[in-house]
């Protein structure tokens, strides 16, 4: 089986007209059961993270600014990041799914989870939100991996169409935790150039492959598995995230690099491919972009259905 987050207060991270609104989300219920894939999941409840294990990565204080801006009636935290009365709540519970999902994977109750959370965070800073982002989910629960559940070593795949500078930035100097990014680039928040490989004990786990709009999609698809394959061999991860965005595709409205719906499916096997070689198959998979609703839920389906073929079921 494959354990599903999903939960109706996502919704409630209201955004107006925004690309990163509850739509993006709605209605994947009716749809997971039309396709049986439903049945092919676990559902689980789970807690709103802590604030001690928030602040492995972020500042208290910087939580605690989400939290006034909430209670005050919402507000823009940064030119993209739009904040409202229950954003605070829903932002947790975002967090405290991927943690979730780390324990149970961790104490083997499954291989495989998704978490279909709003609001996304691989732009998310320590102290700062960026690009629709308020708290770094996949690094929420890589670092609980790593400090708590005694996971020697964690890799973060992200095929998000923009690059996941918070991420990056958190594990920067971390030998502990590869980060892995295919994105387009030159775009939007300017980081991710092959240069970048990680600093101090950290230098070498981070592996960036920047690529330009117009790319052919054969082209994407193989310089990802080869270059996933080397890095995988390099860092030997024993758990693998994915930060998985879905606005490569071409009829996505903000990022639009030329991906098809079935080119998610080749990407996920591969990293399924690389879980099974290095981490006995364990991959947790976090929402991140994707702006075109009826698009977005054609790709998480295809997603799923992929990661739910691999477990038997
Ligand atoms: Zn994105």
């Amino acid at each position: 089986m494959t354990l599903l987050y999903q939960d109706r207060r996502f919704l409630n991270h209201e955004t107006g007209a925004h690309p990163e609104r509850s739509a993006r989300i709605r209605g994947l219920d009716e749809r997971f059961q039309a396709s049986r894939l439903e049945a092919k999941c676990r559902r689980v409840e789970w807690d709103e993270v802590s604030r001690k294990r928030l602040s492995r990565v972020h500042s208290l204080a910087y939580a605690d600014e989400i939290w006034a801006m909430a209670k005050s009636g919402g507000g823009d935290m940064d030119a993209d990041t739009v904040v409202s009365p229950d954003s605070y709540g829903v932002a947790m519970l975002a967090a405290g799914s991927v943690i979730d999902a780390t324990e149970r994977i961790v104490r083997g109750e499954d291989t495989q989870a998704l978490c279909l959370v709003r609001p996304p965070g691989h732009h998310a800073l320590m102290n700062r939100a960026m690009g629709f982002c308020l708290f770094n989910n996949v690094a929420l629960g890589a670092v609980t991996a790593i400090d708590e559940l005694e996971v020697d070593r964690v890799l973060i795949v992200d095929w998000d169409v923009h690059h996941g500078n918070g991420t990056q930035h958190t594990f920067w100097e971390d030998p502990r935790v590869g980060f892995f990014s295919i994105h387009r680039f030159p775009f939007y928040p300017g980081t991710g150039h092959e240069d970048e490989t990680g600093g101090g004990r950290g230098a070498g786990t981070v592996k960036n492959l920047p690529v330009e709009f117009g790319i052919e999609r054969a082209d994407y698809l193989a310089l990802f598995g080869d270059a996933l394959d080397k890095f995988a061999a390099h860092m030997k991860p024993d758990l693998i995230f994915i930060s998985a965005g879905f606005d490569a595709h071409h009829a996505d409205p903000v990022g639009s690099l030329g991906l098809e719906t079935e080119d998610f499916a080749t990407l996920t096997n591969i990293v399924l491919d690389t879980a099974a070689t290095h981490a006995a198959g364990r991959v947790i998979s976090v929402l991140e972009g994707g702006y075109n609703p009826p698009v977005l839920a054609d790709c998480l389906e295809t997603h799923l259905a992929t990661m739910a073929k691999r477990t038997g079921t």
